[in-house]
């Protein structure tokens, strides 16, 4: 008897708490966002980055039904702010949308105060921007071949700006100097939106930029642009020769960017996320704005939280022997 009621007294706060349990986690699918999200940008504000950021922040913000607000924490080639965010409450209410830096950052820095290999949950990815080469726009060069020419003339006479070890602006001019085969001075910045201030006030001579960041500057003749580093010219900027064409074959390189969530964060809720970056890339808006600025939202089934990992992965795996037979570090 006594057993039988100990069994029902504990059964009832059990089956309330089970009942309690069922609809939180429906609860938690249903109603999620509650409040505003933040979407941290690792770079200063008015780069590519950020400018992608904001496009997409917008249209998701419509469709979760809460607004999205973007954050910069620029620094260190984009290593401070994805800290914070692998740091943050896992409750999708702190993002991080980056960019091929998390592809090389965990072989270029080896000390870092987060796991930049596992940990955050990715929604998924976002788009790939080619890049353009550009300089201050009274640089005596008329083209690629005579930048080149320069470049190896002037070496380290040359200031080559970018957004810290490890950013695209980075990358890419270490591919250029590679190509040329002579160092410049490199000068780092906490995003390439101030960089490119001083570009087209002539402080520094030279960046590699992704085009959502440089068409609107070369358009308006404020710096000048050699060439675009994707196998086929674009639309937005048709005049703009390919790398290939301009004399520097193989020197091509995209910037695929994705969003993030911290490690932990739930499943119902980094899909809620997702599934409002698809609608955000599927808007008409946005997507012709990207095509203004070279560029285009990836495929759907590609702005998901597995296509992300998968790519993320991947381009871990793909830059660390590289970076390990060169031998540079960040650290
Ligand atoms: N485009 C920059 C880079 O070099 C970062 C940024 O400011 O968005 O990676």
């Amino acid at each position: 008897m006594l057993r039988r009621r100990l069994l029902a007294a504990l059964a009832v706060p059990a089956m309330a708490a089970l009942a309690a349990f069922a609809p939180l986690g429906a609860q938690a699918q249903n109603t999620f966002p509650t409040r505003s999200i933040t979407v941290l940008v690792p770079f200063a504000a008015g780069g590519p980055t950020d400018t992608v950021t904001r496009l997409v922040a917008e249209v998701m913000g419509r469709d979760l039904g809460q607004p999205m607000v973007v954050e910069n924490v620029g620094g260190a080639g984009g290593t401070l702010g994805a800290a914070r965010v692998a740091q943050a409450k896992p409750d999708g209410y702190y993002l991080l949308l980056h960019h091929i830096g998390m592809g090389t950052t965990p072989s270029l820095y080896r000390r870092l105060s987060y796991d930049a290999v596992n940990g955050f949950e990715p929604v998924g990815l976002v788009t790939e921007v080619p890049m353009t080469i550009i300089a201050r726009k009274d640089i005596p060069a008329n083209n690629l071949q005579e930048l080149v020419a320069l470049i190896r003339k002037e070496g380290t006479g040359l200031n080559y700006a970018h957004a810290g070890v490890g950013a695209a602006s980075h990358l890419c001019g270490l591919l250029l100097q590679t190509a040329v085969g002579t160092q410049m001075t490199t000068v780092p910045y906490r995003g390439t939106g101030p960089a490119m201030t001083d570009l087209i006030g002539g402080t520094v001579d030279l960046m590699c930029d992704q085009t959502t960041n440089t068409t609107e500057h070369i358009r308006a003749g404020a710096v000048r642009a050699f060439a675009v580093t994707t196998p086929q010219r674009l639309p937005s900027l048709p005049d703009l020769p390919t790398t290939a064409e301009a004399g520097l074959p193989g020197m091509e390189v995209t910037v695929w960017h994705a969003l993030y969530a911290p490690k932990g964060t739930p499943a119902d809720v980094v899909n809620r996320l997702s599934r409002a970056l698809q609608v955000a890339l599927r808007d008409e808006k946005l997507v012709a704005r990207f095509a203004d600025l070279g560029t285009a939202p990836v495929a759907q089934e590609r702005a998901t939280p597995e296509a992300a990992r998968a790519f993320w992965q991947a381009d871990i795996a793909k830059w660390r022997p590289i970076i390990e037979a060169a031998g540079q570090y960040a650290d």
